[in-house]
Parts: structure tokens; sequence; C-alpha cells
């Protein structure tokens, strides 16, 4: 979940829209006390969005106050497990499309867009 940053984009580029998604699991060891604090760390209603936008899961709208080991697997999967292997992130503020290829976002502009 990354935020566009062409310039003097500053309304509505927050999360980026995904499309063409290519998703792709890894396996990766469940650690509860680092999946409490990733919680804490990221926007839960960007989270939420992207996660059901992408057709994963979801996720309630306010952040649950007992975070059980349950609810802490789900995040896990999602945050860590589900990777994007290939797709366009889209600006919903000013349309920028930042390409997704072999998982990684490409996040240069143009010249123009700086
Ligand atoms: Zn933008």
């Amino acid at each position: 979940m990354l935020m566009c940053h062409v310039k003097g984009c500053s309304t509505d580029n927050f999360p980026l829209r995904i499309e063409d998604a290519e998703m792709e699991q890894v396996e990766v060891e469940f650690n509860e006390d680092f999946c409490r604090r990733l919680i804490n760390k990221i926007d839960w209603p960007a989270f939420v969005q992207t996660a059901f936008a992408l057709g994963l899961d979801q996720l309630p709208a306010a952040l649950p106050d007992d975070l059980d080991e349950e609810f802490l697997q789900r995040i896990h999967k999602l945050a860590l497990e589900t990777k994007l292997k290939a797709g366009r992130m889209v600006c919903n503020g000013c349309k920028h499309v930042y390409l997704i290829t072999d998982g990684i976002p490409n996040m240069l502009l143009q010249e123009t867009e700086v």
C-alpha cells in the first residue's frame, strides 16, 4: 500500500487502487508479537479497503479491541503471506498508473510528473 507521490497530487492519493492483480501466496512463520505491532502501524481503513478490493478478505471496518490469535492469523496471511506479483496500482486522485512487475512496484515518475 503505497501513496501516490506525483507532485501536486494530494487528495485521494491513498491507498492506490490495485487493478489486474496477480497474487502469490508465500509461507511466512507466524509471529504473534510482530503481528500486533504491525497492526498498530498500518492504516487500518486503507488495509480493509485494499483487502476487500482484491477479494481477499472482508475485515471489520473498525479494528476490534480484542485481537485474538485467529484474527492475528488473518492479518498475518494478508499482510505477510500474500504478495502482489504483477498488476497495476492506480492513483484515484491523479490517475497515475504504477506498474508492478515481479512483485516490485515501479514508483519512478516521468520527468514531467515530479
Ligand atoms: Zn496521484
